[in-house]
Parts: structure tokens; sequence; C-alpha cells
């Protein structure tokens, strides 16, 4: 039986909707094994930038370092991404939060559920059985260098930077993964064209050599763009940097049939953050349709990786699993033949994945 404090960090949007999805199940979980979570909440993002002026107050950032797990939303508001000019944006919050916390390994596993084979727009022949865990590095490249403008605003700049502990790191986070799984290894770069790919395909190399019983390979990321989704069941752990790590799980995401339903764990060498891939849906915020399974999902890998609690991840796994089956549907997910019935709104797709538990 564990104690472990839990900190909400809902954030923006429909954040704010899947992650009380994702406690009521943590909530279940406790119930159900005999755990104790004690939950705190704090701000991030556009709604902390209400409150304080700030995308990632000094009391939030307290308050994740207090935690042992974070369970967190998505940060994001239209006002902002349609002025470039504002100063202080919520996604300021979200790197912040990343590197104040060392996050430095985002993992992003990508598997389809048999019964959304119908779901992706990939053919079911070619996805059936894909299973790929992404690890994307958190804290460097060209989101973190110096960025700005010269010529009068005319020209703008963002520098990538990589230094060879930071490949170091998330590339050992990797070969241990791929040991414990199917023993395969895709580094992602583009080596032919920019320096830090050149650093980071040497280094990677370099530590494949503390793992041969690892088999390596390297992809540019062009064609891993393509590769992906032309065999997506070739892969097992894919390693690449921040910005190609970016994009290809969005399009990974399509391999799990919505960005619904996809999960990810933040972790480096303190508190760990969970949150679905997806960001905080303008398009659908306050409608209730929102999947929370990706949430749901990320509440299960908290479990996992922070706690340690195998059984208890599993458990929720296999709850969203039969909810499925049972043939229930968020909209992202349902198709021309799901019968209206069975396509719920956030909370009562929440509230099945409780009542399997
Ligand atoms: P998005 O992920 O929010 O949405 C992309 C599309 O997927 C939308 O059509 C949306 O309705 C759909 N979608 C996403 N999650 C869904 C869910 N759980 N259920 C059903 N449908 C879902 O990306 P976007 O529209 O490019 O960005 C919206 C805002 O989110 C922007 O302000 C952006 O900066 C921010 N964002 C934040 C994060 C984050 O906090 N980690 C990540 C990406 C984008």
């Amino acid at each position: 039986m564990a104690t472990k404090k839990i900190l909400i960090v809902p954030g923006d949007g429909i954040g704010q909707e899947v992650t009380a999805a994702g406690k009521k199940v943590l909530d279940k979980i406790a119930a159900k094994f005999g755990h104790t979570f004690q939950y705190d909440e704090a701000l991030i993002g556009h709604a902390a930038i209400e409150a304080t002026g700030q995308a990632l107050p000094d009391v939030s950032l307290e308050k994740m370092r207090a935690s042992d797990a974070v369970l967190f939303g998505a940060v994001g508001h239209p006002k902002y991404d349609n002025d470039p000019s504002a100063k202080v944006r919520p996604e300021q919050g979200l790197l912040k939060m990343r590197k104040e916390l060392g996050l430095y390994a985002n993992l992003r596993p990508i598997k389809l559920f048999d019964e959304l084979l119908e779901a992706s727009s990939i053919k079911p022949e070619i996805l059936k059985g894909a299973d790929i865990l992404f690890f994307r590095e958190l804290t460097g490249d060209i989101y973190f260098g110096e960025k700005g403008r010269k010529n009068n605003g005319d020209t703008a700049f963002d520098i990538a930077e990589y230094s060879r502990y930071e490949v170091e790191r998330i590339a050992r986070k990797a070969f241990e993964a791929a040991r414990g799984r199917r023993k395969k290894l895709c580094s992602v770069d583009k080596a032919n064209v920019l320096e830090t790919s050149r650093l980071w395909r040497e280094t990677v190399q370099q530590v494949a050599k503390e793992y041969p019983d690892v088999e390596l390979e390297h992809q540019f990321v062009d064609s891993m763009a393509m590769l992906l989704i032309k065999d997506p069941r070739r892969y097992d752990v894919v390693v690449t940097a921040n910005l190609f790590g970016d994009i290809l799980t969005d399009e990974a995401s399509q391999i799990a049939g919505s960005m619904g339903m996809l999960a990810s764990a933040s972790i480096g060498d303190g508190t760990g953050v969970y949150e679905p891939i997806h960001g905080s849906a303008h398009d659908i915020t306050g409608k209730g349709i929102a999947n929370p399974l990706a949430s749901i999902l990320s509440a299960a890998l908290l479990l996992d990786i922070s706690f340690g609690l195998k059984a208890e991840a599993a458990a929720i796994i296999n709850a969203v699993d039969q909810v499925l089956k049972a043939g229930y549907r968020t909209k992202d997910i349902a198709n021309a033949t799901t019968p209206a019935n069975m396509i719920l709104n956030t909370e009562a797709m929440g509230q099945e994945v409780v009542n399997r538990l």
C-alpha cells in the first residue's frame, strides 16, 4: 500500500476536461488497491497568465517539485496562436516546466487497441500489431537555443544546439527500454545535413557499444516520416531529437487512431510529468466531447513509471480495452457504423473506465 502525492495540473482548454477523468480513475485505483493518493492542484499556461501574469508561477513549480508525480493536461489559448507578438505565452509554461524539472526524456508508447483498427486512416493490414515506444529528447534542440530577429526584424533565427551528455542520457534510456522489449532501436536524425545530428549519431553509436544485444539502425527524419506509416511494425523503440520527435509522434498518433488516445511520460531525475500528447484543442473545448483516454492512459503510465505500480497500470489499460471492446467510443474514434447511443461524452467515457475497474 502506497501513500503518494499527486499534483493535478489541468492547464487550459480540454486539459481541464480530460484530467478530471484521469483523476477519477486514479481515485478508483486507490480505493481498489488500498493506496492513498493525496492531491493538490496548480496553475500553468493561459490559466496561470490570467491569474498571475506568469505562464508557470513559482508556486506551481514548487508544488511540482514537492509532489511524487504530476498529471498534466495541456496549455494553449487561441488568443496567442494568432498573436506572435505576445511576450508572455502559455507554451512558455510548458517549456519552463520541462527545463526546471529536468524532464529530458519524453516517452510515447504508440500501440493500437485492436478495436480501433478501423479508426485509423492507415489500412488495418499495415497497422495490426504495431507497437512502438518513442523517446523524444525534451530539453534541447531548436526549442531552447537562442532565438531572435535581425535586419530590422526581417530576418529571424532559432539556434539548434545539442551537447554530447544530452544525447548520451536519452540514448541510454532508449537502449535500456529496447533491452526490455524486442531489442531493436532506431535512432532518427538528419546527419546528412545538420551538425547537431552528426553529434547525435556519433554519440548514439558510442553508447551502442554498451548494448551489443540491441540491434541499432539509423534513419534520416524525412525517410522515417515515410517509413513510419508504410511499415510501422518494423519499429520497436525509436529515439530522436526534440523537433523531429514532436512531428513524428503526431504523425504516429494516426497509428493509434487518434490524438485522443496517446499518453506520454516526461521523465528526468526528479518528479515525472504525465500528459496526453494532444494540446488544448480550442475547436472542441467546452463541448464535453474530448476523448479522456489519453489522460487516463497517462495516469496508467504515472502509476507504472513513477510509482512502480505495474498491476494497477495494467488494470487501467485492461479497463480501457474492455470499454472499447464493449463498443463505446468518443466522437474522434467513432466511425459511420458506430451507433449513436455508443458515442459517449468525456465524462461518460471516463465513468465507463471507472466502472470496468
Ligand atoms: P491539438 O492537439 O489541441 O488538436 C489537434 C486536433 O486534434 C484538433 O482537431 C482537436 O480537436 C483534436 N483533438 C486533440 N485532442 C483531442 C481529444 N482528446 N479528443 C478529441 N479530439 C482531440 O493541437 P492544435 O489544435 O494544433 O493546438 C491547439 C492548442 O494547443 C494551441 O494553442 C497549441 O499551442 C496547444 N498545444 C499544446 C500542447 C501541450 O500542452 N502539450 C501540445 C500541442 C498543442
